[in-house]
């Protein structure tokens, strides 16, 4: 397998630390608001990569964590006059559920960064005892970047070049840095934010030395796979190399995977843009096994622009590879005989896995995987019917199967409620109120939460929502 990495921009070789093992992680969203789709590209791109090594017969132990401290968190939760903890027990709550629907695999291990403040402290500790960090006069502490000389080895940028650049760039209360290119790791509370004790000051710590601390803790010094999207490159993974490479006297992690943006008129879907849609507002519109055959239609590296073409695209192609598995399912139903008939042939199935191998051992090359599908898809529509045989349409049924699973599609069809739908049955409910039919009323709300959808009477009227 191959692996474009980021630190030598060239695709490698894939060896593992441990034979038969992968030890990954990502850098998981902070917690303020609904993730938007272009934080899901991370997350579906890297449940596949996951979900190919465990094809591939890899015991993954793959770690992904929450930010639930942070500038914006804290923010939200001044603005709605509760605690921070508040605002991220929420969204994570949220996120999960968004990750569910895009059937992205739960992680070994998703710790919180509120739950690992002692271990951000013992490396902080041992980062000051080996001179590499150091504390300022208001009790901040900074790491030296100066004293890491393979500092900006992964963005590919020199040390000298962003410490002249920096160098007119005064800002306020970090007047205790070294060097500018210095970075935060422990920094002291402010009125109204949430602190926790340290041997500097009370405060709260910097946002890089969590994966640091977190990855070293569920996956130990060194790991195989570090990822997340490409504009963390630079300061996020640069400054956890510097950190963890300082602290623990090792390489970190060996390859370093990115994906590129999700874009909207080319330009990066971002919360500050405000150019954003959330998972939950696609998953009124679509099934988010869309969205995700969506996002792996490109390669994890290229940009993607998102529009409702394409997404109309993805939802028919999707439907093409769910309408031929039903078709098989039927088929199997009704079929019989053990052994494949004469005509029938394993050959050109086995040819089919083997380009999608290729593709995905290509870097995930994941287009190219689904290219593949879609051949199979179209063999199976031209070569399996009423006279196959029981042994092969099962075999291309299982084909076709397991490789959706690496993509993270579930082959069974789901009854799609469409807007439109619930719209004319709440039409209905409300003549049936007018005409004082409340049973029939009452049938119509039941029947509405069959399909997952609430209705709520308030004084603008009837509102409704998924479930
Ligand atoms: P954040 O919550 O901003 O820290 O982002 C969580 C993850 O989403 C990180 O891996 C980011 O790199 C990634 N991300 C954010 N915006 C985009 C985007 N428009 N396209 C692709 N990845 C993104
Ligand atoms: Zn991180």
């Amino acid at each position: 397998m191959k692996i474009y990495n980021t630190l030598s921009r060239q695709k490698e070789e894939f060896i593992p630390l441990e034979p038969g093992k992968v030890k990954m992680y990502v850098c998981g969203p902070t917690v303020y608001n609904y993730i938007h789709i272009g934080n899901a590209r991370p997350m579906i791109v890297f449940d596949t990569v996951r979900r190919y090594f465990e094809y591939k017969g890899y015991d993954v132990n793959f770690v992904s964590n929450f930010t639930d401290v942070d500038d914006k968190i804290i923010k939200k939760a001044n603005e709605e006059g509760v605690d921070a903890d508040t605002i991220s027990k929420r969204y994570i709550a949220e996120c999960k559920k968004d990750m569910e629907g895009m059937n992205v695999e739960p992680a070994t291990t998703s710790p919180l960064a509120t739950e690992e403040i002692d271990g951000m402290v013992e490396m902080i500790e041992t980062l000051i005892e080996s001179g590499h960090a150091y504390k300022a006069e208001d009790g901040t502490v900074y790491f030296r970047t100066g004293s890491f000389p393979q500092y900006g080895k992964l963005s590919h940028k020199n040390l000298e070049d962003l410490q002249s650049g920096f160098r007119e760039l005064k800002v306020t209360g970090e007047e205790g840095k070294e060097d500018p290119s210095d970075f935060v790791l422990w920094k002291p509370k402010k009125e109204g934010e949430p602190y926790w004790e340290s041997p500097w000051c009370q405060g709260r710590p910097g946002w890089h030395i969590e994966c640091s601390v977190m990855s070293k803790k569920y996956l130990g010094d060194q790991i195989d796979i570090h990822a997340g999207g490409e504009d963390l490159i630079f300061p996020h993974h640069e400054n956890e190399i510097a950190q963890s490479e300082c602290a623990n006297g090792k390489e970190f992690a060996r390859y370093w995977m990115h994906n590129g943006f999700l874009n909207i008129d080319n330009k990066k879907m971002s919360k500050s843009l405000g150019n954003f849609f959330t998972v939950r507002e696609i998953s009124e519109k679509y099934d988010l096994q869309v969205l995700r055959f969506f996002m792996l239609s490109a390669h994890y590296r290229s940009p993607l622009n998102f529009s409702a073409d394409l997404m109309e695209a993805s939802k028919n192609g999707l439907e093409r590879i769910l309408t031929a598995v039903e078709k098989l399912r039927d088929l199997e139903a009704r079929a019989e005989g053990e052994n494949f008939a004469a005509e029938e042939n394993k050959e050109p199935v086995q040819a089919l896995v083997e380009k999608f191998e290729a593709a995905m051992d290509d870097d995930f090359n994941t287009a190219d995987g689904i290219s593949a599908i879609f051949e199979l898809v179209k063999l199976s529509n031209s070569t399996a019917g009423p006279d196959s045989s029981k042994a092969y349409v099962a075999y291309l049924k299982h084909t076709i199967e397991k490789l959706c699973d690496v993509m993270g599609i579930i082959t069974e069809k789901k009854e799609e409620v469409l807007d439109s739908q619930v719209e004319e049955m709440i039409a209905r409910r409300q003549q049936a109120r007018k005409d004082k039919n409340f049973a029939l009323a009452d049938e119509i709300r039941g029947q509405l939460l069959d399909m997952g959808i609430v209705l709520e009477d308030t004084r603008e009227g009837v509102k409704w929502k998924r479930v």
